[in-house]
C-alpha cells in the first residue's frame, strides 16, 4: 500500500498518509499498489496494471460506453452524453447553444455531437471526466 499523493509506503490500515498527510487513496500521482510514479497521468498503472484514479468509494462506477455512445447521437444537442460522463461544463456549452438559438445551433452543430457520440463508440473516447474507462 503507497500514498497515491507522495509515493510513500504506508500502514494499509492507516486512514492517512503519515508523511504527507494525505487520505487513503487520494491522489492520482502514484501507484497505490506498487508506489511507482504516475507519469503519464494515466488512470492505470503502467507497470503493473493498476487502477489509480479516482479514490475507492468516489466516483469509481464505470460508466457504459453503449450509453453515452447513443445518447450522444440521439440527445447530443442537449449535452446528455457530457452529463452522463460528468463532462458538466463541456455538457452546459452544448445546452445553452442549443436553447440559445431555439434549437437551431443544435441543428447547425449536430455534427460534432454525433461525431462525439461515434468517437466514444468506438473508444476514442475512452474515459469519464473523472478518468474512469467505460464499460462496454
Ligand atoms: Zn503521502
Ligand atoms: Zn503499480
Amino acid at each position: 500500500m503507497f500514498c497515491k499523493n507522495c509515493g510513500n509506503e504506508m500502514d494499509p490500515n492507516a486512514a492517512f498518509c503519515v508523511h504527507c498527510g494525505a487520505m487513503k487513496g487520494v491522489g492520482t500521482r502514484f501507484c497505490a499498489n506498487c508506489g511507482t510514479e504516475n507519469l503519464m497521468g494515466g488512470s492505470v498503472c503502467t507497470k503493473c496494471g493498476y487502477f489509480i484514479a479516482p479514490p475507492p468509494g468516489v466516483a469509481g462506477e464505470q460508466k457504459s460506453k453503449l450509453a453515452a455512445g447513443l445518447l450522444g447521437i440521439f440527445l447530443g444537442t442537449l449535452g446528455i452524453h457530457n452529463f452522463y460522463l460528468g463532462y458538466n461544463g463541456k455538457a452546459l456549452a452544448q445546452l445553452l447553444i442549443t436553447l440559445c438559438t431555439c434549437g437551431i445551433g443544435g441543428t447547425v452543430t449536430y455534427i460534432w455531437w454525433l461525431i462525439e457520440g461515434v468517437l466514444i463508440l468506438t473508444g476514442s473516447i475512452a474515459t469519464d471526466a473523472n478518468g474512469v474507462p467505460l464499460k462496454d
